[in-house]
């Protein structure tokens, strides 16, 4: 190192567990590990979710409806019951030189315990008009010595189990000497540049501060994005495949046997597919396409062509009911050149013979679950992996594969997904993966009519609607066989009257009103009682329901008959999400629309309109509020790219693409609409790459981007 006695990561061991630190117990660490919050480094990374600006408060006599800030004393707290409703309404008055004001929270009686009397308190809200009095609806407090101390400018932290913002901000200052340790990361980065960052991200002195941190915090996140993306991509290229010569009359015999003409864009994927194949490093490629556009069949031509080579084939689907449906769709199309197929998932019977036949090299292609990678099948010769409704596949899992090949050479790998993928992530997150999009759905299809409809309206407006769809011819030969008329599926959220949970969709003060809503409430409908209300509106038809927690055997069993048109109306959960096709239903209903994200919405309403006849899509929500954006874009377009721009934007990438759920893609930071950053970090990452600087040395570097050289998958 330059300097000799400057270690650049001078400083304090990030990876030690948050005990470590003042006013951290046992208990306390629990909570906090169940957050994700494990190491000092996640505790210093846990950054404020907004910052509350306190420095003006009005006099009570003053407020205006609309966003207020006030700072007073509270008294005369209560809580009680809401009738009817399971909700607990928490109220105080608080009062000012000038005046006083009522104060409403719901479902929050910790409140009640949360002040002193005799302290003051700055609180901010949504002073409104409710059933005929003003009110300070959900307002966040804040003891007004903690946040005089701090210029006014406060942070809010996400709650986690019993640990509410306030409790998070202790936490930090009891840590707040701690910060002048922290090492440093990135390799052009001014000396302490990340420490003054993350201590200005939890103790701000002014919005300009804040956002002179974010910007910091961002850039670091977008270099190690970047940069592990291009190590995994470096990774891939060391390893060998075995190439895959392209034999174009085979698979002319193949296409011209199709049911169907291919898209132009299913010929230019394979195209792409088939040229990545002959290379003698593996594919490493991310099949993307809207719902509907054929992605199977692509992956079937690459089957085929591998199996030509004399390799062996891995098709992944994240569900059974999928598996099955991939071997029953593809199975006999190459069945007819001579390819033997097998369906490996858990109700398989004769699995250990399978696997004996598989292992053998007897079996060309198994269609399987994702647990086929981690389970005990052995193959003889592994040349091409597809994984169904995944984005993209870890170093580590790469490897895994590579050892179920006693060749030791690595398969291809193909990753399909419906869930568009934004160019800025592109470049970032999947800069390792070769991309072909599927940009054109097969002739014929109509986009799925969206309409937004309130619950209020159901007995006017969707009832009929089902009950012409119940009616109708139904439209496809092979699937629906059995069918009367076209089917429906109903899309609601919790599984049974237990567990169904308090929506809370509606944001401020929705909650207290009372509704005489179809739905009884905000309250998110099960998909057992829905199934009973329903068999109430359509005695004469068939209506069962579907949730993840059912048996993957019975699971199968009741998509088996929908499909085979023996159900009328399928009631579930979002299980139905990826994939399943049953061209003969027509109609979706999706309850609660208000609480999914735009992509998943767009993704589910993918399950219809996969025949020939008109599809529909209503949105069902509560009628309290106007309907979102996201909704009204949803009824307006049905491009799935434009859709996936239109969300990142408004929610981040972090919950499009699953990151609450499993931790994977976690940008705290960074806005990947952030193009002029991303363009800065990109050059960076590829100078640091050639500099051929070593690397091992930024340890806190190497620690940032293993976490996402392991990334697997984002859905
Ligand atoms: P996804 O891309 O959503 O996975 P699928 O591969 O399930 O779509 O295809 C949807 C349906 O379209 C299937 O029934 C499939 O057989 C059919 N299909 C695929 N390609 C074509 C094509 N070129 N023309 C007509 N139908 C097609
Ligand atoms: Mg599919």
């Amino acid at each position: 190192m330059p300097g000799g006695f400057l270690c650049y990561n001078y400083g304090m061991d990030l990876s030690k567990n948050v005990e470590e630190l003042k006013g951290i117990g046992p208990k306390t660490a629990e909570i906090l590990k169940k957050a994700g919050i494990k190491t000092l480094r996640d505790f210093f990374y846990n950054l404020p979710r907004d910052y509350e600006n306190f420095a003006m408060p009005s006099s009570i006599s003053q407020i205006q409806p609309g966003k207020v800030v006030i700072k007073g004393l509270i008294s005369d707290l209560k809580s009680r019951r809401a009738r009817k409703r399971n909700l607990s309404i928490t109220e105080g008055v608080v009062r000012d030189n000038t005046g006083a004001v009522r104060v409403v929270w719901f479902n929050q009686s910790y409140r009640l315990r949360q002040f002193a009397p005799d302290r003051e308190y700055y609180f901010t809200g949504v002073y409104e008009l409710k059933n005929g009095r003003f009110q300070l609806t959900t307002p966040s407090a804040a003891l007004a010595s903690d946040v005089d101390f701090s210029g006014g400018f406060s942070p809010i932290y996400v709650a986690h189990g019993g640990l509410k913002s306030n409790d998070f901000k202790r936490l930090m200052n009891n840590s707040r000497d701690k910060f002048a340790e922290i090492p440093d990361l990135l390799p052009s980065a001014k000396k302490g540049e990340r420490r003054e960052a993350l201590f200005d991200a939890h103790f701000p002195e002014s919005a300009a501060s804040v956002k002179k941190s974010r910007e910091y915090l961002a850039y670091e996140e977008l270099f190690e994005l970047i940069l592990a993306a291009s190590l995994n991509r470096r990774e891939n290229e060391k390893l060998k495949a075995n190439p895959v010569a392209f034999k174009v009359e085979k698979i002319r015999e193949f296409v011209g046997a199709l049911p169907f003409k291919l898209t132009n864009a299913q010929r230019r994927a394979a195209w792409d597919i088939f040229q990545d194949m002959e290379k003698c490093t593996p594919m490493n490629r991310l099949l993307q396409g809207d719902v509907g556009s054929g992605k199977t069949m692509v992956a079937a031509l690459a089957a085929y062509e591998a199996i030509l080579a004399g390799g062996q084939v891995a098709l992944l689907a994240p569900t059974a009911i999928l598996a099955s449906q991939h071997y029953e769709n593809i199975g006999p199309l190459l069945g007819k050149f001579g390819v033997k197929t097998a369906l490996l998932t858990g109700s398989t019977k004769r699995k250990p013979a399978l696997k004996k036949q598989i292992e053998s090299g007897e079996i060309n292609l198994v269609i399987g679950t994702h647990a086929l990678l981690t389970d005990d099948t052995e193959f003889s010769n592994l040349n091409l992996v597809v994984i169904d409704e995944q984005h993209r596949f870890g170093v580590e899992q790469r490897q895994k594969l590579v050892l179920k090949s006693p060749s030791g050479l690595a398969p291809h790998f193909l990753a399909m997904t419906a869930t568009p993928i934004p160019r800025s992530l592109q470049l970032t997150v999947f800069g390792d993966l070769d991309v072909s999009i599927l940009d054109e759905l097969p002739a014929g299809r109509q986009p799925v009519k969206t309409q937004i409809i309130t619950e209020i309206d159901a007995k006017e407006k969707l009832y009929p609607a089902m009950r012409q769809i119940l009616q109708l011819k139904p439209d496809a030969k092979k699937h629906g066989e059995k069918a009367r008329g076209q089917q429906i599926y109903w899309i609601c959220k919790a599984i049974d009257e237990t567990n169904s949970l308090l929506s809370n969709a509606g944001g401020s003060g929705s909650g207290e009103t009372a509704k005489v809503g179809f739905s009884g409430g905000s309250e998110i409908t099960s998909v057992k009682k829905r199934t009973r209300r329903l068999q109430e509106v359509f005695p004469e038809y068939k209506i069962e329901f579907l949730h993840g927690k059912m048996k993957p055997a019975e699971k199968d069993a009741v998509m088996e008959r929908f499909s085979s048109g023996e159900i009328d109306i399928l009631v579930s959960t979002t299980v139905v999400e990826v994939g399943v096709d049953v061209p003969n239903a027509t109609l979706m209903v999706i309850e609660n629309a208000e609480s999914y994200g735009l992509a998943q919405l767009h993704q589910l309403r993918g399950r219809v309109g996969r025949g020939a006849s008109a599809a529909y899509c209503y949105l069902l929500t509560s009628g309290d509020l106007q309907p979102s954006r996201r909704l009204k874009e949803l009824e307006k377009s049905a491009d799935g790219f434009y859709l996936a721009e239109v969300d990142l934007k408004m929610r981040g990438p972090g919950e499009i693409y699953g990151s609450l759920q499993h931790g994977a893609l976690d940008l705290r930071i960074a806005s990947l609409s952030d193009t002029k950053l991303i363009a800065k970090a990109r050059k960076d990452a590829k100078d640091f790459l050639n500099s051929g600087e070593d690397m091992l040395q930024y340890k806190e570097l190497m620690v940032g981007i293993s976490k996402y050289q392991q990334l697997t998958t984002l859905n």
